[in-house]
């Protein structure tokens, strides 16, 4: 029968170990060895049935509590590792010494994610964005960051995956109970929950209270609509990540964004925590956090203009994919509905502000279109895409926000993504490199050959026992009886190349390339002297019957009795399996459709273990890839037929692993050592390892984008907004003069041959001044169309005043190349203190063809 309602009966920590439940509650532990292996002394069957401290202290039963309450060693190991977290918590780090040497930085930062992959226990991810969050929230509390991180909690999180008896997949939803997460309410002085509201359309409240996960040192705020005080329908706002319909959706995302920001001020109230001024918007998905911050300024008195620039100088944006269908979007109709104007037009989601002026910020193309990734770049100064290619890309696909600019310009940077190296570095090779980051890389370098390969050989066999359990639970679940599962026994050889391939069903990821000539797979997976072994897993999004097509395709192939002891599909690919493929296989394998995926970091993660990547030059692999860490597989990019393009990469993936990856493999010498491989694997260890990881991103962050807003935030607000009110009236009377800006010509006059080139452009300023723009002179070679390429850029000076037409002259002096066809034009910009970038603004003014 079952329960009607579940409850859990906790034992109270006898006093000696009420730090248990303190070490329990920190997250910190999932990268902490040591404190794992305190956990695994209370109870090893329990450990490894659960790897979740919560869950073991909830289990655990009284009398091995009080015997280990009495247990001198235990009782010691207990304190040393409290105090080691105290000490990890409180040492300044890198951020603090940075601070400490005088060097500006924000006293405060906030991160807003709609998911967070920071362990298996607390399922509040799908999949890579979500880790990415966790992983930045782990490395900035190692570097010392003074970061909150916001989010939601989700009853149910993301689904977890089985598969039925014919390999289609299966969603089940398992009830998150947060009295058994390491999570506490966030209350009050009289230990009452705090609760924030958002006013909906209809009269209604929203009512959310916050979960606090303190991971490390950094708190991470997570919104919970499943309270009595909402009626069942608004309950369920954060039941479920990724699940409902656009309706549901926007209502998480005005959760998250709108009660993020409340959330976040009452966290600051009650804690005494700094106050962020640098919000960080993790994709588009958060974009609601600047209207909210708009709005808490405009009650406060400050005007409209004046507090977007505000908001724009301190709020950083992400972008996280160059695929059109994964940019958040909502029917601009929905989003009107929830804005909710009165009859002043006035919204009352966002009392003070006027809906019209929101509904601008996401504007796009399409006229129906509310797009919120537009809307974080509207309220963001600073913005970047996750490597060097999609950064470009990005510049490319969001050029039209910055009109009469070339994609070069586009004001979008980037910061190549990177994973947290202690989560995802398996134990033995910390055991030998130790446990320094930056000592790690050189620390590769000097292991012998056989250590190397005896390391990879150990966490081959760890995943291949992973394999066969896996996939026995699996077959049992898929309703095949025991006997009928005797092959999993034997299923993987540790001995034999393994490579892996895990990600989401999404097309662009084309789980299936590598069925493309199934005969010739065959033949890879069985041949008699050096087959090589398959591990595939990755979840199709519940919606998405193409994306379970793909997975039973695989699954089918899978199931040929002559093949399926060297190919498996895992079901429920999450944090927990991750960890064993990034550790156990010898080559990660991943062929996207160039350049859909904007950074991928798998294949990171499998190249901290030692992983060799074979990919497609896509996302990180395009700029890390160097020739001795892995292969790079030709793109067709060209091919406009993607079936065509489909069977050419194909056929480049079959011909590496034949003529390269699986010669390598075998090619021993006379101690069975591969030594051409394990020199890749020494190569990708010491040298590519450092460069993934989420320290070298969060200092990235921290450079480019954080302290950077953080002088603009200062900048914008000092003298009771004074920089902030300059900006905006430069930016309205910029704006409305602008049409009469023009170059109305540009005289030449070689002083001296070619070698320098006098120029001086007769520039109409309207009601502008000098001082309000910079004239620039772009010289650069020229293609048969007319176009400047990578043009050099001179400041013009203005020479002399207006003259009778109102035209002021501007000149400089240029250097043209020594030869070839080269051009040059001249255009006028606005120029101000608190743009971080000339282009910032999109205005920019040429001069008409000739
Ligand atoms: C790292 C990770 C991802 C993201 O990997 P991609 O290379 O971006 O596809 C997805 N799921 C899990 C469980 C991960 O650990």
């Amino acid at each position: 029968m079952k329960a009607f309602r579940r409850f859990t009966v906790r034992v109270p920590l006898p006093t000696p170990l009420v730090d248990l439940a303190v070490l329990a509650h920190n997250l910190r532990w999932v990268w902490h060895t040591a404190t794992q292996d305190l956990f695994a002394t209370i109870d090893p069957a329990l450990w490894a049935a659960s790897g979740d401290p919560v869950r073991l202290l909830a289990e655990i039963d009284s009398a091995r509590l009080n015997e280990l309450a009495e247990d001198e060693e235990f009782l010691t190991r207990l304190r040393d590792l409290r105090t080691e977290l105290d000490t990890y918590r409180s040492a300044p780090q890198w951020f603090g010494k940075e601070a400490a040497a005088g060097r500006a930085m924000p006293q405060g930062i906030a991160y807003f994610s709609m998911e967070f992959g920071i362990t298996e226990v607390l399922p509040i991810y799908s999949g890579g964005l979500g880790i990415l969050a966790g992983d930045h929230l782990k490395a900035a509390s190692d570097l010392g960051l003074p970061l909150i991180g916001v989010g939601l909690f989700y009853r149910s999180g993301y689904f977890r995956q089985s598969l039925s008896h014919d390999g289609w997949q299966l969603e089940r939803y398992p009830v998150n109970d947060p009295g058994l997460l390491p999570l506490s309410l966030l209350t009050d002085a009289d230990d009452r929950p705090v609760t924030v509201t958002i006013s909906i359309p209809g009269g209604r409240v929203l009512h959310a209270q916050i979960w606090v996960a303190t991971v490390g040192r950094i708190p991470l705020l997570l919104l919970d609509s499943d309270i009595p005080a909402n009626d069942d329908e608004l309950r369920l706002v954060t039941d479920r990540l990724y699940g409902g319909d656009q309706d549901h959706r926007i209502k998480q995302e005005i959760l998250l964004g709108i009660g993020g920001v409340r959330a976040l001020r009452e966290y600051v109230r009650i804690t005494g925590a700094a106050e962020p001024t640098v919000f960080h918007m993790n994709e588009g998905h958060a974009g609601f956090l600047g209207a909210e911050r708009v709005r808490e300024l405009v009650v406060s008195g400050l005007d409209l203009d004046s507090a977007e620039s505000v908001v724009r100088a301190s709020n950083v944006f992400t972008t996280h994919t160059p695929v059109p269908a994964g940019i958040d979007r909502f029917p601009k109709d929905l989003v009107s509905y929830y804005l909710d104007a009165d009859d002043t037009g006035s919204s009352r989601l966002l009392p003070g502000l006027p809906a019209g002026t929101i509904l601008e910020l996401g504007s796009e193309g399409d006229p129906g279109v509310f797009n919120m990734a537009h809307m974080g770049f509207r309220l963001g100064q600073r913005s970047n895409g996750v490597s060097q290619l999609h950064g470009a890309v990005s510049r490319e696909m969001f050029a039209g926000l910055w009109p009469g600019f070339d994609a070069d310009e586009v004001p979008i940077g980037s910061v190549t993504n990177g994973v947290h190296g202690f989560t995802w570095v398996a134990r033995p090779w910390r055991e030998l490199v130790g446990h320094d980051e930056d000592s790690a890389g050189a620390a590769y370098a000097e292991l012998p050959d056989g250590d190397l390969w005896k390391t990879r050989q150990q966490l081959r066999a760890q995943l291949v026992d992973e394999v066969r359990r896996r996939a026995h639970a699996s077959g049992r679940e898929r309703g095949f009886s025991e006997v009928e599962l005797g092959w999993t026994a034997d299923l993987f050889d540790p001995g034999v190349l393994t490579i892996g391939f895990a990600r989401r069903a999404a097309t662009y990821k084309r789980l299936t390339l590598m069925l493309r000539d199934p005969d010739r797979l065959r033949r890879l997976l069985t041949d008699p002297e050096r087959p090589i072994q398959l591990v595939v897993a990755g979840k199709a999004h519940p919606a998405d019957d193409g994306g379970k097509a793909l997975i039973q395709q695989v699954v089918r192939f899978t199931e040929d009795p002559a093949l399926r002891n060297r190919i498996v599909f895992l079901p429920d690919y999450d944090i927990s399996m991750a960890r064993h493929i990034y550790a156990g296989c010898d080559v990660w394998l991943n062929n996207p459709v160039r350049p859909m995926e904007a950074c991928g970091t798998s294949g990171m993660k499998s190249a901290l273990n030692g992983g060799l990547n074979l990919s497609i030059l896509d996302g990180w692999w395009d700029e890390m890839a160097d020739g001795d860490n892995g292969w790079a597989i030709p793109s067709a990019e060209g091919v406009t037929d993607e079936h065509r393009r489909d069977d050419l990469e194909a056929e480049a993936l079959y011909s590496l692993l034949e003529n390269s990856v699986i010669p390598l493999f075998y090619g021993r010498d006379d101690t069975g050592l591969p030594e051409r491989w394990v020199a890749m694997v020494r190569h990708t260890l010491s040298v590519l390892g450092p460069k993934v990881l989420a320290s070298r991103m969060v200092r990235d962050y921290t450079d480019e984008l954080y302290a950077p807003a953080a002088l603009s935030y200062t900048a914008a607000v000092a003298d009771d907004f004074a920089g902030a009110r300059d900006l905006a009236g430069y930016r309205a009377r910029l704006t409305a003069a602008w049409p009469a800006v023009a170059i109305a010509g540009i005289d030449e006059d070689s002083e001296s041959g070619a070698e320098a080139l006098q120029l001086t452009a007769q520039v109409a300023l309207g009601d502008l001044s000098p001082d309000d723009v910079t004239v620039q002179a772009v010289l650069g070679r020229v293609d048969d169309d007319g176009e400047i390429s990578h043009p050099i850029l001179t400041t013009m000076s203005p020479v002399g005043g207006a003259d009778t037409a109102g035209r002021t002259r501007y000149a400089t002096v240029v250097h043209p190349y020594k030869s070839g066809v080269v051009g040059y034009t001249a255009r006028v910009l606005p120029s101000h203190s608190l743009l971080a970038v000339d282009a910032e603004l999109g205005l920019v003014a040429y001069p008409a063809a000739p």
